[in-house]
């Protein structure tokens, strides 16, 4: 009697593919009477999602008198608009958006649901995601179509979206969320460039009433208060000069007060203002604000950061001063388009990204360089 262990056929994977959702979903934000510059992005981020896939970009706007706002979505690369424009969506009230979301949801079946990582993307894409028992990737700052293999499953899942993102530490992760549609995203301003507007684009613009109505809310709306806008406007600024932790040595070791480096900065500030008409303004590593010094006190606070969890720029120049460049920095500056570092150390991981790498002390550099555009200022 033969003792060898029954032949099973091994099973080939399957292929899982879900047809019934279609369309890359962008929830889009007004600005005033404007789409926002970051539904802008949003709608290139889909853009760029939606031609993989070979789907549609299909705009969400909710709201009241938002006239004319999906005509501009479609000029900037939607092909359709869902617009439900009622004034019981005049004050912004997440309990009855998130209604109207679930009912377009569970009634069209997107393939992928993007939302903005801003306050309002943050509140609703949790909420939405969990009413279609789906899964959320947050703060994503690219996103691809792959096929994915899923070891647990045996299946390879066809199309993913891929949602990527720095993880907590050095590392940039790579998202998978393939069992249940639509996949679903926060995706963070400042990393996508917005498609160039043609107001001669064609798309479909769909009104659809609000469709639950007179429904009574365990939360109620009582007054809406805007918050002061911050003094600092890192996103249109068209120069970004950065403090880092380096600005509290010099070469030699000594202790510097930061409060130095600041008025230097300042000074570079209003130099490159005044010869080149240009808007700059300070930004900071986490690091600086976190270590929150009495020096800097009312001079750098949480708007000034720049990184994963601050502002992304896409300044023309960008200037980093005593910053190493972890990764949680270069997400929120690595678009600009002219990087200089200035930086003691040779290794440091900003160099790996600075088109104009200068090793040197942020306290030789910044006299020298205010000298030499003051300087260039007088011979023009
Ligand atoms: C979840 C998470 C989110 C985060 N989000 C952010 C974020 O949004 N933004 C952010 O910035 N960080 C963020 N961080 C922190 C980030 O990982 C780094 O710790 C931080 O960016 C370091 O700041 P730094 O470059 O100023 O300091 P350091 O890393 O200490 O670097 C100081 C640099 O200065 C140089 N130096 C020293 N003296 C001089 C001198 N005299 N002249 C010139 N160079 C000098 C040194 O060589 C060194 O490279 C985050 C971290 C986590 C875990």
């Amino acid at each position: 009697m033969s003792t060898a262990p029954p032949q099973v056929a091994a099973a080939a994977p399957s292929v899982i593919e879900t047809p019934e959702y279609r369309d890359v979903w962008v929830y889009l934000q007004r600005d005033g009477d404007s789409l926002s510059s970051d539904s802008r992005e949003l709608i290139a981020a889909g853009r760029r999602v939606a031609d993989k896939l070979k789907q549609q970009v299909v705009g969400v706007l909710l709201g009241s008198g938002l006239k004319g706002i999906a005509q501009e979505a479609v000029a900037y690369g939607a092909d359709r608009v869902l617009l439900v424009d009622d004034p019981a969506l005049a004050d912004y009230f997440s309990l009855r958006i998130v209604d109207t979301l679930d009912y377009l949801v569970k009634k069209r079946k997107p393939y992928s649901f993007l939302f903005l990582s801003t306050e309002q993307g943050k509140d609703l894409a949790p909420r939405l995601a969990y009413r279609e028992k789906t899964g959320l990737a947050t703060d994503n700052i690219q996103l691809e179509v792959d096929d994915y293999f899923s070891p647990a499953a045996k299946a390879t899942y066809k199309n993913l979206v891929i949602q990527i993102r720095p993880d907590f530490g050095t590392r940039v992760a790579r998202i998978y969320t393939p069992r249940n549609r639509p996949q679903m995203s926060t995706v963070r301003p400042g990393n996508f460039e917005a498609l160039p507007r043609d107001p001669d684009r064609k798309g479909i613009v769909e009104n659809i009433a609000l469709p639950v109505k007179g429904k009574t809310y365990s939360a109620v709306v009582k007054e809406i208060r805007e918050l002061p806008k911050p003094g600092v406007n890192l996103k249109d600024a068209q120069v970004v000069i950065s403090l880092g932790m380096g600005i509290l040595r010099d070469k030699s070791g000594r202790v510097r007060d930061p409060r130095e480096a600041y008025r230097l900065v300042l000074k570079l500030k209003a130099a490159i203002e005044q010869k080149e008409g240009l808007k700059v303004e300070v930004g900071a590593s986490r690091a600086l604000i976190y270590a929150e010094l009495k020096e800097l006190e009312g001079l750098i606070s949480k708007d000034n950061q720049v990184g994963q969890t601050g502002t992304t720029v896409g300044a023309q120049v960008y200037i980093a001063l005593g910053i190493s460049g972890a990764l949680q920095h270069r997400v929120g500056m690595q678009r600009c388009k002219r990087i200089v570092a200035v930086n003691l150390d040779p290794n440091a991981p900003i160099f790996q990204i600075a088109h104009y790498p200068i090793v040197e002390d942020v306290y030789d550099f910044l006299p020298e360089m205010i000298a030499r555009i003051e300087g260039s200022k007088n011979e023009a």
